[in-house]
């Protein structure tokens, strides 16, 4: 049976954990090659990549911090040279430094913002030359967060990269729209991973209390809308934002 992105070649950034390792993982289950891009945990990264090589996928793990520029344009010239072109980048990789705006320093303003919103400017902008040229098509998803969309106290750095990210996609989608490449946003809910390991057991329970579905998503959950966006089936979305998040963010 052919699989839903046979053929595909995917480039997922921060995909070592958390809802990247999903997306890397559902993405190669569906037939994709996958980059597994990460910043520091090799371990992690080779880990992801041995588990989708072992189920019969195909995968490559490639180190680049992706706030960097010139790092972030290594990481796209090194994905084409490893399988020849990209149809599909998913900007994944994020961090949080949450505190309220009256103890904020400028360095946690400064790694979130670049971290989490320049690396998809530095990425989409080393991405859109060769994808136009090559006359294909393409698909971008990049992961905002339901603070990005409701606010959160403590997340003014978080929520403020994670709006722009929606605004940089719709923009983005509007330019590219004519070459068939599409721009979507996924914006996760509270999903377990290292990220949200942090949150104190009073915080999360009092989560649950503003989820209408009544729990925490899973990583996998995400990563299906991921799919889902980089399929033929979705081919004419564009400039979206699908919220996975049970329903707390609406
Ligand atoms: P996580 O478990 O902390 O994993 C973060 C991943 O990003 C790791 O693979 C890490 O690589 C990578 N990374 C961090 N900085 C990087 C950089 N400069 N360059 C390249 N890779 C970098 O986070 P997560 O919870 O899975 O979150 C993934 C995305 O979903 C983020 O954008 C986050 O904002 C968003 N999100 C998460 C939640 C949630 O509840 N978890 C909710 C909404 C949105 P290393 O392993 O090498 O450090």
């Amino acid at each position: 049976m052919t699989k839903l992105l046979s053929g595909k070649v995917a480039v997922v950034t921060g995909a070592s954990r958390g809802i990247g390792r999903a997306i890397a993982e559902e993405l190669a289950a569906e037939g994709a090659s996958v980059v597994v891009n990460y910043h520091a945990n090799a371990a992690a990264a080779d880990e992801v990549v041995g588990g989708i090589v072992e189920r019969g996928g195909t995968a490559v793990a490639i180190q680049a911090d992706v706030s960097d520029f010139a790092a972030a344009e290594r990481l796209i010239k090194a994905a084409i040279d490893t399988y020849g072109a990209i149809d599909i980048l998913v900007n994944n990789a994020g961090t949080t430094r949450d505190t309220l705006l009256l103890s904020m320093k400028e360095e946690e303003w400064d790694v979130v913002l670049t971290t989490n919103l320049k690396s998809v400017y530095n990425t989409c902008k080393a991405i859109t030359r060769p994808m136009v040229r090559r006359k294909a098509g393409g698909r971008i998803i990049n992961i905002s967060s339901v603070s990005g969309i409701v606010g959160q106290p403590g997340q003014t750095n978080y929520a403020a990269s994670k709006a722009g990210i929606i605004g940089f996609s719709k923009s983005l989608a509007k330019e590219l729209g004519s070459r068939h490449i599409t721009v979507n946003v996924v914006a996760p809910g509270f999903v377990p991973t290292d990220l949200t390991a942090v949150m104190p057991d009073d915080l999360v329970k009092q989560t649950l209390a503003f989820i209408p579905l009544g729990r925490w998503g899973e990583a996998r959950e995400i990563a299906h809308a991921v799919v889902f966006l980089a399929s033929d089936k979705a081919g004419y979305i564009t400039g979206a934002v699908i919220q996975v998040d049970g329903g707390i963010g609406t």
